[in-house]
C-alpha cells in the first residue's frame, strides 16, 4: 500500500488541485495535511484578516475532506520537521504540493524539498494557482516583462482551451499513527477583539468561492467593463481572497465563464475581467523576478524621493478613516468593517497617502496587508507602487488623483460615500463629495474638516517630483 502526503497551503480546494489530483491517482492512500508555520514568512506572515479568512478556509476543507471520509492533519511547527514527522508516523513515500511564488516562500520550499529527497522521500510540485508560471513567459529578448500590455497580449495567447481538473471522485485515507492533528482552534487565527463581526459577509472556502462567482456571472458580468469603477454597485467579483486562498482558480473561473456567456444568448464579453486576472498574473510576474519589491521601489530612480516625515498623526487619521476627504474615509471605514476595499476607492485613498501626505507607500502597504482579506504580496506591492509611481508600468508621478472629482465622477450620486460616512448620509448634492464648501454644514455634519490641502499638497508632491527629476 503506497501513501502519500499532500501538502496543502494557499490550494484549499479539491477541484482542480494538481498536486491533490496527481497524489490521489499515484498512491493507495493520501493524507491531506496543512502545516501552519507563519514565522517563516517572516514580516510578511498572514496579516489579522487573513487568519481570520485562513481559519474560516482550513474549516471549510476539514469539511469538505470528511464528506469523502477524510480528515485535515493539521500541524503547528516549522514546515521541515512536521513533514518528516508525518512522513515517520505514517511511512508516506512521496510528498505532493503546489507551488506559491513569495520570495521566502520559494526559498524555504526548495530547502525541504531538498531535505525530503535526501531523505529519500520523492517530492512533486505543480503549478494550481496561475495560467502561466512567471518562469514560463519571457519577452522576445528573453527575460521578464516590466510593461503589463505586451505581458497580456502575450499571455491571452495561452489561456484558451486549458481545462481545469475535476474534483478526485475515489479517495482513500491514511490514518496516521502516534501523534495526534492539532485542532484548527488551537491556531489561534481568529481576533480576539470583536472586531471582524462585519467579515459575516464572506464565506470563506471552495463552496462560498464558487457561490461568489455564480452571482457574478448571473448579475454583474454583462456590465462589468461600465460598472467596475464604480464603488457603490456589486459590479465586481470579490473573487479576491477566494483567488489568494487558492479555493478557486483563475483557469476554474476563466473555464466557467467562457461557458456562461457560451450558454446566454447575449453572450458577455469576458475580455475586460480576463484582463483583470491578467494583472494578478503580472504582479505574480514581478514579484518573482523582481523579489525586492514588497519594499524597494521597483524603479530605482525613485529611491531618492523626497518623502515627508513619519507622521504617526496622519496615519492614524487615515488609518481610522478620519482625513476629512468623503471619498478616502469611505473606503478606509469599508476595509475596517469589512476586510475589503473597491479597487478604484483602493487606488484613491493611496494617492492621498503618498502623493498629498508624502507619506512613504510601504506604511500604506502595511496596513493593507494587515487588515484585507485578500491581502497578497504581489497584489498588494504592484498596487501600491503603481498608485506611488515607482513601480513597473506605473502611473506617471505627475497624474495625482483628485479625490473630490474623482468622487463626483465615480460616486455621483454620492451613495458609497453616504453608506459609510453616516454624519454625511444626508449631505445635499456636492457637499457629499467637498462638505467643506458649506462651513455650517460641516459644523452640523460632525464630520472632521480635511486634514490636508488639497491644492497646496498637490503642489508639494510635484514640487518634490521636481526637485526627483532634477537630480537625475
Ligand atoms: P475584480 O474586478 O472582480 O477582478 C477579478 C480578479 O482580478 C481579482 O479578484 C484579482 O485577483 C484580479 N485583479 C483585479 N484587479 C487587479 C489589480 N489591479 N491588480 C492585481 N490583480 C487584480 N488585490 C489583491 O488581490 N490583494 C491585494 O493585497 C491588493 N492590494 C491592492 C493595493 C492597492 C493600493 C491597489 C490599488 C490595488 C490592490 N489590489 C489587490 C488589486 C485590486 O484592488 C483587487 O484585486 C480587487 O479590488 C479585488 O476585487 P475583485 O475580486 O472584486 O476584483
Amino acid at each position: 500500500m503506497s501513501t502519500a502526503i499532500v501538502w496543502f497551503r494557499r490550494d484549499l480546494r479539491l477541484a482542480d488541485n494538481p498536486a491533490f489530483d496527481a497524489a490521489v491517482r499515484a498512491h493507495d492512500r493520501v493524507i491531506a495535511a496543512y502545516v501552519h508555520a507563519p514565522e517563516e514568512e517572516c514580516a510578511w506572515a498572514p496579516g489579522a484578516a487573513s487568519r481570520w479568512w485562513l481559519h474560516h478556509s482550513l474549516k471549510a476543507l476539514e469539511a469538505s475532506l470528511a464528506k469523502h471520509g477524510g480528515h485535515l492533519h493539521v500541524v503547528a511547527g516549522p514546515s521541515l520537521a512536521s513533514l518528516r514527522d508525518l512522513i515517520a508516523a505514517s511511512g508516506a513515500t512521496t510528498v505532493y504540493f503546489n507551488r506559491l511564488y513569495e520570495p521566502r516562500i520559494v526559498r524555504r520550499d526548495k530547502a525541504v524539498r531538498r531535505a525530503l529527497e535526501q531523505d529519500g522521500v520523492a517530492v512533486a510540485s505543480f503549478n494550481a494557482a496561475l495560467w502561466c508560471e512567471p518562469w514560463d513567459v519571457e519577452t522576445k529578448q528573453g527575460g521578464p516583462y516590466k510593461v503589463f500590455t505586451p505581458f497580456w497580449r502575450h499571455l491571452r495567447t495561452r489561456i484558451d482551451g486549458v481545462e481545469p481538473l475535476p474534483a478526485p471522485s475515489r479517495l482513500s485515507f491514511a490514518e496516521v499513527g502516534g501523534g495526534g492533528s492539532d485542532a484548527i482552534d488551537d491556531l489561534s487565527l481568529l481576533p480576539t477583539r470583536d472586531w471582524a463581526r462585519g467579515f459575516s459577509i464572506w464565506h470563506p472556502g471552495e463552496a462560498g468561492a464558487w457561490e461568489m462567482l455564480s452571482l457574478f456571472a448571473d448579475d454583474a458580468l454583462a456590465h462589468y467593463a461600465e460598472s467596475r469603477d464604480l464603488p457603490a454597485r456589486h459590479g465586481t467579483s470579490r473573487l479576491s481572497p477566494h483567488l489568494h486562498w487558492g479555493e478557486i482558480s483563475p483557469l476554474q473561473v476563466a473555464a466557467y465563464l467562457r461557458e456562461q456567456a457560451a450558454r446566454q444568448r447575449n453572450a458577455a464579453d469576458i475580455e475586460p475581467y480576463l484582463r483583470q486576472l491578467g494583472w494578478r498574473e503580472f504582479g505574480h510576474h514581478l514579484l518573482y523576478h523582481f523579489p525586492k519589491t514588497p519594499t524597494e521601489s521597483f524603479n530605482p530612480a525613485f529611491d531618492g524621493f523626497q518623502w515627508a516625515e513619519r507622521d504617526a498623526h496622519a496615519l492614524r487619521r487615515w488609518k481610522q478613516g478620519r482625513t476629512g476627504i468623503p471619498i478616502v474615509d469611505a473606503g478606509m471605514r469599508e476595509l475596517w468593517a469589512t476586510g475589503w476595499m473597491h479597487n478604484r476607492v483602493r487606488m484613491l485613498v493611496a494617492s492621498l497617502l503618498t502623493k498629498n501626505l508624502r507619506q512613504h507607500w510601504v506604511l500604506g502597504e502595511k496596513w493593507f496587508w494587515d487588515t484585507l482579506v485578500d491581502a497578497d504580496l504581489a497584489n498588494n506591492a504592484m498596487g501600491w507602487q503603481w498608485v506611488a509611481g515607482s513601480g513597473a508600468d506605473a502611473a506617471p508621478y505627475f497624474r495625482i488623483f483628485n479625490p473630490v472629482t474623482q468622487s463626483e465622477k465615480f460616486d455621483p450620486e454620492g451613495a458609497y460615500i453616504r453608506r459609510w460616512v453616516p454624519e454625511l448620509a444626508d449631505a445635499p448634492g456636492r457637499l457629499v463629495h467637498a462638505p467643506w464648501e458649506d462651513e455650517a454644514f460641516l459644523a452640523r455634519s460632525g464630520y472632521p474638516r480635511p486634514m490636508v490641502d488639497l491644492k497646496t499638497s498637490r503642489e508639494a508632491a510635484l514640487g518634490a517630483y521636481q526637485a526627483l527629476r532634477e537630480k537625475r
